[in-house]
This record gives C-alpha cells, structure tokens and sequence, in this order.
C-alpha cells in the first residue's frame, strides 16, 4: 500500500515553474563520450527486440470474445437479468453507450436545455471502463483531478491523487444522478441497428431487447477498447483450470474486493499472460495473495514512479472556481508538446513531455529544423529510457530477471506504465517472471499447465490480461450498422476512407453523431478530450432546437473541406511506429498507411471548434 505522505507545494496550491528543457547536443559526431550512452548501440537493441516479437500474424493472433468462448464476455456484476416490454415510443436524443463520453454527452445536452434523453447501456450500469474493469488495484493512471470529469459540477474532489477505479465508478453513478440521466435509461441494453427514416426525420434504434425505438437525433460513444481479447494460443480451450479476462475479475473464485486480500488463492498457483497496464496493477496483489504466481511476459511495459497520495483536505479547500478546467488545460497543453508557465500537475506524463513533442505536433522548438528536432527527441527518449531501466536494476534483486524486466524500445512504443510496487514483487520469492519474449508469447496451454521453451508451468488459474481489440465498437467497424439516407451503409460511402467533419458526423447520415478519435485530436486524457466534443455536439443540438431544424447534417463539402485539412496536416507518426516492438499501438508491428487524426493535435482542435462555433460554423449543419 501507499504511504499517505504530505502534500508537495504543486498539489497544495503553490505551482512549481516548469522545469527548463535539458538541452542536448545536436551533432552526432563523439556522441557516446559526451553523452554517457551510445545511441547507435541502442537503436541496434531496440531494432532486435523489436524483431524478436515481431509475429507474422499481426493481429490476427487474438481472438474475439464470442458466444463461443463461454463465459469469459459475461457481465459478473450485474443481476439476473431483469425482463422489460420492448420499447417503440419516441425520444429526442438516444446516446448509445454509458462511459465517460456518453455520460458527458448527456451532462452536457440538459446544460444546454435537452430534457428528453434516452441512454443506452449494454452494462447494468453507467460507468464503462470504469464498470467493467474492477479487478484488484484498478485506479485511474492520469491524475485523477484532470481525468475526471464534471467535478465541480457534481461537487467532488477525488479523494486520491490517482483514485481508485470504485471511486471513479461512482463518480460516473454520481454524474447520471445530477444531471437525470437515469430518467429513461435503458440498461443491459445492446443497440444493434440504426436505420434513418426520411419521411419521419428519425432514427429507428433496434437492440437485443426487441426495441425499435425512435429518435430524433442518436450520438454513439460506444467506446474504443472496449471488447476483451483472447491470445490465440494454441490448447486454451483445453485447459481444465479457472480462467478470466481481467476486464471481468472473478471475485467469487479469488475472493477480496478492488483493494485486494484475495484470500481464496492463499493455496493457489495462479498464471497471468500479459504484462501491460491493467497487469502491472494486478500483479502486486496476486504476487502477495497467491501460493505462486507465474508473470508471462513478451513485452515488458516501462514502470516509472507513481508517487500516488491522499489528497490533502486543506488543498481541496483551497480550489477556487474553475480549478478542474484550468487544471486540466494545463495537462493537456503540456503532453500535447505545448508551452505552460507552470506544470500544475508535475507528474510522470507531464515530466516526459518534452518526449511527446516528437509525437504530438507542437510549436515549441518550431525553430529548429525537423530533423534536429526528430535527433534531440530521440536522444531525449534514450535518456529517459536508461533512466527507466536503471530503476529495475534499483529494485529488481535477481540481475537476470532485472534483465528480462527492462523495457528496450522508445517510450511511447507502449502506453507507459506508473507503479511503486509492480517490479518489487518479483523480489517474492512466490513470484517467477517468464520471459516469452523468443516464443512470441505463451507456447501452448495443457490441462493444467502453460508451455514456455519446453518448460510446462503447472497452474490452478489463468488471468488473461491480455487487453482488448481497438475500435471494434460503435459505428465505425460495422458492430452497429448504420443505414443512413437512402440505406446507404458507413462501409459503402467510405470506399475511399472516411469522411467526416471534425470526425464527429458525416454526410449522408443526418442527425447522427460520433464521439471517439477519428478526424479530431486525441490525447492520453481521452476523458477531457470526450468532454470537448459532447460539449461541441451539445452545442450543434442545441442550436438545431433554438431554430426549430429537423437536420443536423453537413454539407458534401464542409465534409470534403475536412478530410483534406486531415490529410494536409497529418502526423509522420509512421516511421516511429514502424521501428516500435509491436502491440496494439501499431497494429501489432503492422502500422497501417495513413493517420486519421488532426495533425495540429487537441489543443488546437478544440480552439478551431470554438471558432467554428462563434463565427457562423452552425449555419453549416443546421439545415433545415
Ligand atoms: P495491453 O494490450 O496493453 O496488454 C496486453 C498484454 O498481453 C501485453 O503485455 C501483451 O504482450 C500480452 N500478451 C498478449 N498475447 C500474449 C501471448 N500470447 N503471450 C504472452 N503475452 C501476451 O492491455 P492492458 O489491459 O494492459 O491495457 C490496455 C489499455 O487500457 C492500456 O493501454 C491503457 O490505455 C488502458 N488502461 C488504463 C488504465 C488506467 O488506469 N487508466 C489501467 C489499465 C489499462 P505484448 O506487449 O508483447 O503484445
């Protein structure tokens, strides 16, 4: 557990100025003497790890959660399922999907006067990410202040510098609640259909309950990483043991609660594949409940410090109004590779910035000729990467699984991970880390046992902690088809790729909105970047109504001004993402042709949206 420890003078209200940037020599001649490293020597290293994992079935190694995987897509938490009459009434707005984007979508329109909403939800309940993913530690990863929405609106301070996931559970409870969104919701409810009505102006919604509700308008925010996945090793289905995905803990086999004491694995041999985000915060707990854990590494994450804290009561008494929004511009405007006079939040993400600005776009070190800026960035990278793993040596007692722990690729190859007790629980001597990295993953599974090099690993459990498919959900994949006007389908008007505008609707599907990172700007606080577009469709809606519009829609050429503003300003992110070991943030090795997101980055977009909405931009969806 986390020692409570005193507020630092950033947290308690009396911001630190921003560190100045460590410059770094530009010129690549006498490098390793001057620089204590050899950068040659490293990209050699990162090129042959990368290589080593490299699979030549990309993506196509995993698989879905289908009816056929048996119960590993049930939803533990909810009751027995409850029946209701299909609906087939009327609603102004239908928001399919009860996450942060949904719930803000919902907050949002009643601000701006919508009273009649309907929020659908394939969970018994609101929360998303935050619903499903309950297992043993769970907590927010960006600091909680700037992660979590609404929170002077439902009047909460988080209660932990880094909350726990129940706490963010609850806020999103908290969030239905003020703002009525509960009124009309319908819950274990999974939309399976829209289809446009021209002559009623209406959306027809069907679902798994036999709804064919009505709507005038439908916004989807059904979530990008949102369905499990299963490794596709060879034998799983053989396997006689307990297993479950990590997005569905199974308390009732392991016992304790989301702050751990699993004390029904006390004489258990419990296995984890896979040691990303979600791993390097359950593994703490399993390493210290279960009889033996066996860690099945192929990839290991970056763990930097996570210094999580209480929140001091006098610091919460102190914030005046405004705090959350002006803490969390600032969040964003620094991992987004821009200038602040202060760094409010001063932790690991906002440390590492400078790193971003070789990711993000940014105008800081415009000056600077692109491939001086690509050669600092990459230095800084180095240095950042051999600060991280001299902090395995630090704490990892066995050299050799020191060794296997460090992470040799560039830091944002992987969603960089954040703990003060993961890689300490491979000092137990209960815990063994297995390196799979020269088998591309977990070999076999038998019985009762995993197969690495030959070695079989005996075991009573598996927890697959092995992630999820990326945008799978909601319109974009064909998981909720879409007939537009006339019956055309999003796959039919997208041969030659997608065409939005500010990736939040589309010509052709009138009153239809989007939320998500296609065509617009994202950001490691997805969150904040979900409220900047419920805020703008909010906004879109409400003007519709204040002119009595039947359609939202934009015009052929709005679209097509969009998409090429797109493509114009799109970020090089391919050859970084190429020379990355693989994982779902290149397309498992295989990083796909163009980007699709607005090169400027988020700070930016949600400038343009502001603008587009002050000068007249209504005038061009609001038709009529
Ligand atoms: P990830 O996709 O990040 O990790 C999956 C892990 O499974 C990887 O380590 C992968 O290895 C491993 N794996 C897959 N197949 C095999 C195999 N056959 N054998 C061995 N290992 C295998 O999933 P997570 O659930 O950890 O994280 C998903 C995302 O969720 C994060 O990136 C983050 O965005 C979010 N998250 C956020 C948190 C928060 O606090 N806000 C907390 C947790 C997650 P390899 O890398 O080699 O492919």
């Amino acid at each position: 557990m986390v020692t409570p420890r005193k507020q630092p003078a950033s947290l308690a209200g009396e911001p630190d100025r921003l560190d100045l940037p460590r410059r770094l020599p530009a010129s690549s001649a006498g490098e390793p003497d001057r620089l204590g490293f050899d950068p040659d020597a490293l990209r050699a290293r990162y090129r042959a790890e990368r290589d080593r994992r490299i699979r030549p079935d990309g993506n196509s190694q995993y698989r879905r959660i289908t009816g056929e995987s048996g119960t590993y897509g049930d939803d533990p938490y909810a009751e027995p399922e409850s029946t209701r009459e299909p609906l087939f009434d009327r609603v102004e707005v239908a928001v399919v999907g009860g996450g942060f984007g949904g719930l803000l979508t919902g907050a949002r329109l009643r601000q701006a006067g919508v009273r009649d909403i309907r929020m659908i939800e394939q969970a018994a309940d609101f929360g998303g990410t935050w619903y499903w993913n309950r297992y043993p530690g769970v907590q927010c990863d960006i600091e909680s202040y700037v992660y979590m929405p609404l929170l002077e609106e439902v009047g909460h301070v988080p209660t932990w510098r880094y909350a726990p996931g129940e706490e963010i559970r609850q806020h999103a409870r908290a969030i239905g609640r003020h703002f009525d969104l509960y009124r009309d919701a319908c819950f274990q409810t999974r939309a399976t259909e829209l289809r446009w009505d021209e002559g009623e102006s209406e959306w027809i919604v069907s679902t798994d309950r036999g709804d064919l509700m009505r709507a005038r308008h439908v916004v989807v925010s059904s979530g990008t990483l949102s369905l499990p996945k299963l490794p596709g090793i060879p034998g799983i289905e053989t396997f006689k043991g307990h297993t479950f995905h990590t997005s569905r803990w199974d308390y009732a086999y392991t016992g304790g609660d989301a702050s751990g004491n699993l004390d029904k694995l006390a004489d258990k041999r419990v296995a984890v594949i896979g040691t990303g985000a979600t791993a390097i915060q359950i593994v703490p707990h399993l390493g210290r409940d279960a009889r033996q854990l066996y860690v099945f590494q192929r990839t290991p994450s970056s763990v930097d410090v996570r210094d999580n804290r209480p929140t001091d009561p006098a610091w919460a008494e102190s914030l005046t109004p405004g705090w959350s929004r002006r803490r969390r511009d600032n969040f964003l405007t620094l991992v987004s590779g821009g200038q602040a006079e202060q760094d409010l939040v001063r932790d690991g993400w906002t440390a590492s910035a400078r790193l971003l600005q070789n990711l993000v776009p940014t105008d800081s070190y415009a000056h600077l000729p692109a491939g001086e800026r690509d050669h600092l960035g990459e230095l800084a990278d180095f240095q950042k990467m051999n600060e991280l793993r001299a902090r395995v040596d630090d704490l990892v007692e066995d050299p050799a699984t020191a060794e296997a722990l460090k992470p040799w690729y560039r830091y944002m190859c992987k969603r960089p991970g954040f703990s003060d007790t993961y890689l300490q629980t491979f000092n137990r001597p209960n815990v063994t880390l297995v390196d799979t990295a020269d088998h591309g993953g977990v070999q076999r599974i038998t019985g009762n046992a995993l197969v690495v090099g030959g070695t079989e690993y005996e075991v009573d459990c598996i927890v697959f902690a092995t992630g999820f498919e990326v945008g799978v959900s909601g319109i974009l994949s064909g998981e909720l088809p879409v007939y537009g006007r006339d019956g055309v389908t999003f796959p039919e008007r997208w041969k030659e790729g997608p065409r939005t505008l500010h990736g939040l609707y589309s010509h052709g599907f009138p009153n239809l909105f989007q939320l998500g990172s296609l065509q617009n700007a994202a950001s490691v606080n997805y969150v904040h970047i979900l409220d900047e577009q419920a805020t703008h469709v909010a906004a879109v809606l409400a003007e519709a109504r204040e002119r009595g519009a039947r359609h939202v829609e934009p015009s052929a050429d709005a679209e097509a001004a969009w998409v090429d503003t797109i493509h114009e300003k799109v970020p090089s992110l391919h050859k970084f993402q190429a020379e990355c070991t693989p994982g779902y943030y290149n397309n498992e090795g295989m990083p796909s042709g163009r980007s699709e997101s607005f090169g400027d980055g988020p700070i930016a977009f949600h400038e343009l949206l502001r603008r587009w909405r002050a000068e007249g931009g209504m005038d061009e969806v609001v038709v009529g």
